[in-house]
């Protein structure tokens, strides 16, 4: 089976970038989630605090402070006992609930630019008129449904959280704002609470996913290189023969295969040379086996030396035997050749004292052809087979056409 590693590799580096950008969307969104938390809980705190001043003041009734440092009376609390007079002269002023929250929420604004603000929709004091989103939370809560509103706004780089919750009527408020029609739990209006955040840069983030991504890929390329490479080599190998390095029986029958049906199929010649060492037993008994296989080694070598026309295949048989496969050759062209094998691997030379038909290691071969359905790939050998053992009969180191066509 042929793996592609090319789209194997694609499919990973494809997967890689997309679990990379994933982790990448994932952060972003907790990194947006965890702020708006953050801002959500530090808007509800401002308000807390504000509300626990304004009840302290409304429980007791206002407290009173000296008129100076410009500090005026609040022109919008009507009660007879708003100004008072020490006994020694000084001038008092009674600050209720609203004035102080507004003196208060002024030096938190200083502090930390947080804008707190007393709003309703009917307000005895004109400041604390609704600005457009107040408004529209005052209405929204006013409905019922919900008791808070929160809403943020993207302003340059800086985010404007904006959190309104409801101011209720109890008995201490009651004192002023009962004139206005108003009851114990009904809501007056709301504290508004903007809390403004820099938004921090994401660069750092899109960097470090970026190298990921990068590192990755190159991992997979780097390894799938390497496992391509290491098929490679077994696929070499599992079509070579170790020793002579020409290709194996089993590559040899699978090409023969597909040659023998492209000759079919297109009736084109197809032939066979069979090559057998002569006298071999006699050679290894003469300079011993390794003396032998290095003579197989050099044999194989020229006959694969001997053969260049793409598509040509020299594969050992077995043995002292080898196979060469000639597509679209036919049966003179491949005699031709195989004197060619046959001169070329008697001019190596290699000694063979023992020899009775030379002093030299020589061959013989048989040759068969077929073309379209003339013969089947086990009757081609067959007749290259027999071809060879005629070359054996009348004296070796010769070529033999084998008789069919
Ligand atoms: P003939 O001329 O009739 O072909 O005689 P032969 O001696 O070549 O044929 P035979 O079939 O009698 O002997 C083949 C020899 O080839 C026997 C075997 O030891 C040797 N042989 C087969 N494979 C190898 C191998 O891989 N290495 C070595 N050194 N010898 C091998
Ligand atoms: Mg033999
Ligand atoms: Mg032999």
């Amino acid at each position: 089976m042929e793996i592609d590693y090319k789209k194997y590799l694609l499919n990973a580096t494809f997967a890689w970038v997309l679990v990379v950008s994933a982790s990448l969307g994932w952060n972003l969104f907790q990194i947006q989630n965890n702020k708006h938390d953050e801002l959500l809980e530090t808007a509800r705190s401002f308000f807390r605090q504000t509300v626990i001043t304004w009840e302290w003041n409304a429980r007791h009734g206002g407290v009173y402070l000296l008129v100076r440092d410009g500090l005026r009376p609040n022109p919008y609390l009507e009660d007879p006992e708003r100004d008072i007079t020490t006994t020694d002269g000084q001038a008092l002023t009674k600050i209720n609930p609203a004035y102080m929250t507004r003196m208060i929420s002024e030096i938190v604004y200083k502090d930390g630019k947080v804008k707190i603000h007393i709003t309703s929709l009917n307000p005895l004091n004109p400041d604390n008129l609704p600005a457009p989103w107040e408004k529209r939370a005052l209405q929204l809560l006013q409905k019922g449904g919900q008791d808070e509103y929160f809403e943020s706004r993207k302003d340059g780089n800086t985010t404007r959280f904006r959190y309104l919750a409801p101011l209720v009527t109890e008995e201490s408020c009651l004192i002023c704002h009962r004139k206005q029609g108003y009851m114990l739990g009904d809501v007056r209006g709301g504290i508004s609470v903007m809390v403004p955040s820099r938004n921090k840069s994401n660069r750092p983030l899109f960097v470090s996913h970026l190298l990921i991504a990068c590192a990755g890929v190159l991992i997979i390329q780097w390894f799938g290189r390497r496992l391509s490479l290491a098929t490679e080599i077994l696929k070499r190998q599992s079509q070579v023969d170790g020793l002579t390095q020409a290709y194996n029986r089993h590559y040899f029958d699978k090409t023969l295969h597909k040659e023998w049906l492209r000759s079919r199929r297109f009736k084109t010649p197809l032939s066979l040379v069979l090559c057998d060492i002569d006298h071999f037993k006699l050679f290894n008994d003469t300079y011993g086996h390794q003396a032998g296989d290095e003579c197989l080694i050099r044999v194989a070598h020229i006959l694969k030396d001997t053969i260049c026309r793409p598509g040509d295949l020299v594969a050992r048989y077995g043995g002292e035997e080898f196979v060469i496969v000639l597509p679209e050759t036919p049966l003179e062209s491949a005699l031709v050749v195989a004197e060619k094998l046959r001169a070329n691997v008697e001019n190596l030379p290699i000694l063979h004292r023992a020899s009775p038909v030379n002093r030299h290691v020589t061959i013989s071969l048989g040759i068969a052809t077929t073309i379209g359905n003339l013969l089947s790939e086990d009757d081609l050998i067959a007749v290259a087979d027999r071809a060879l053992y005629q070359s054996k009969q009348n004296g070796r180191n010769r070529a033999t056409m084998g008789q069919t066509i």
